[in-house]
């Protein structure tokens, strides 16, 4: 539905407000009408109250006396209040011309409990009472009759008057609620056109946080949060896509270079082939680099999938080791390994991991000078397996080591050496090391060496289940 939330709201108000008036109207009326209906029987049985006691004292003195002094009560009646007198057998013993005229034959007491009833008399709306009673040892039939017009005038008014003023009340309050909401709707309508003019362009814009503490500040808070996410992340990914369109740029362009000056006149067979190994080593380093920045794509988009398995890491440690050896072939390198006699297990993906230490002892290695030493130790802790690589190359400087597991981060030194890399692989090394519930931290200094620490969960349970 497309209505707008204010629209929405003063429409809640109103239908709200209505039904709500249209309880009390009822309630009210009901209570009313109850009140007055005590009231009058109230009043019609103090009357037959007064005539009785007035008969107790005049009964015993004959009927004359009794009218007499039931004439003169009848004087100083209250406002249009009636009483007729009866004796046993239906004389009247008092009865004012009104009744008599209006109602001649009223129906009598059947005991001597008090009944009442609503009548009319003489076009007046009357509440009857009627009782038998005994004075001066005879029985009289008592009526006494209390107009009820004056009460149904209040009524009457106070209808008139709900009637009148609550749908009026109903209108206002429901504009006051229109108003109410679009006072309250402002900020959002603000949060709107802000949040609409923003774009990749000018991702640092932010929205203006309200004054006051409520669900709109933090939505907004809430909001611009998101958009200093999304601002670091699009940053990342410019950064990302200029970082790995100029590391691509080199190899191709020495690619190219190479075979155009090669082509440009005739070579001997030794001269093409120095060209052609140049240009496959670099086409090597080139899809090292495309397989690098896959990975790393992927891991952004989350789609990397890892096969989780239980994996003895000790094998793994071994392999890196054989590799490191053949890596360091051409340098006089002291390359070791230590592990436990027992397996290591962790739940991990055997593809990640291979990768994982590869890149450690890759870098071991490289950043190594020939007569160093590098060390690969894995052991296992209390619930987890650390794996350790251990070199005395040529160290990462302190200001270095914050940032040495960014994409693209060279140390310095690394930089101006001959070695090549491109930054990535500490990066997804680090993203390995996080996808399996790890850490991965270093410690270093420059012309000692560093050491590498992966730490991951091991999975204590596999011992019982596979040994
Ligand atoms: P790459 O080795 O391709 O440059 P990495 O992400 O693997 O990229 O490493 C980032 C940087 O960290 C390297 O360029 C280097 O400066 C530094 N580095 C990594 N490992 C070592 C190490 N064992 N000794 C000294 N420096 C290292």
């Amino acid at each position: 539905m497309n209505v707008p939330i204010r629209a929405r709201l003063t429409a809640l108000y109103f239908v709200v407000l209505t039904v709500s008036f249209a309880v009390f109207v009822w309630v009210s009326d009901f209570g009313f009408r109850r009140s007055i209906e005590a009231t009058v029987n109230d009043a019609s049985r103090t009357n037959l109250e007064s005539v009785q006691r007035l008969l107790a004292r005049t009964a015993s003195q004959g009927d004359a006396e009794a009218r007499d002094a039931l004439a003169r009560l009848a004087e100083v009646w209250p406002n249009g209040a009636l009483f007729e007198v009866a004796d046993a057998q239906g004389n009247w013993i008092y009865r004012p011309a009104r009744f008599l005229q209006a109602h001649p034959a009223l129906p009598l007491a059947s005991d001597r409990n008090i009944s009442s009833f609503t009548t009319n008399l003489d076009y007046l709306q009357y509440r009857v009472a009627l009782q038998r009673v005994e004075a001066g040892g005879r029985v009289f039939e008592i009526h006494a009759a209390v107009p009820t017009e004056p009460f149904d005038q209040a009524l009457d008014h106070f209808r008139l008057i709900e009637k009148e003023t609550l749908p009026l009340l109903v209108f206002l309050a429901s504009l006051v609620g229109y108003w109410l909401s679009g006072r309250s709707l402002a900020p959002v309508n603000r949060i709107i056109e802000t949040a609409e003019s923003i774009g990749v362009q000018n991702l640092s814009r932010r929205l203006e946080v309200p004054k006051a503490r409520d669900e709109l500040r933090r939505l907004t808070e809430t909001l611009n949060a998101m958009l200093g996410r999304i601002d670091t992340s699009v940053q990342r990914i410019t950064q990302f896509t200029a970082d790995a369109s100029h590391d691509l740029r080199t190899p191709v362009a020495v690619v190219r270079a190479t075979a155009e000056i090669t082509l440009r006149r005739p070579r001997t067979a030794g001269e093409y082939r120095d060209a052609l190994s140049r240009i496959l080593e670099t086409s090597v380093e080139a899809s090292e680099l495309l397989e690098n920045l896959l990975t790393l794509a992927r891991a952004d988009a989350g789609a990397a999938a890892m096969d989780m398995r239980l994996v003895d890491l000790s094998a793994y440690v071994r392999k890196a080791k054989e590799r490191a050896v053949v890596l360091s072939a051409d340098k006089t390198l002291h390359f070791t390994a230590r592990m436990p006699v027992d397996p290591v297990w962790v739940r991990a993906d055997a593809i990640a991991i291979d990768r994982l230490l590869l890149i450690l002892v890759d870098n071991a290695v490289k950043y190594t000078p020939a007569g160093g030493r590098c060390e690969i130790e894995l052991s296992q802790d209390r619930g987890q397996a650390d794996i350790t690589v251990r070199d005395t190359g040529i160290g990462i400087s302190e200001g270095d080591l914050a940032s040495i597991f960014e994409r693209f981060v060279r140390a310095d030194r690394a930089r101006s050496r001959e070695t090549p890399g491109a930054g990535l692989g500490l990066a997804i090394a680090r993203w390995i090391t996080e996808m399996h519930g790890g850490t991965i931290a270093v410690e270093s200094k420059v012309g000692s060496g560093s050491v590498f620490r992966v730490r991951l969960p091991a999975a204590p349970s596999a011992v019982t289940l596979v040994v």
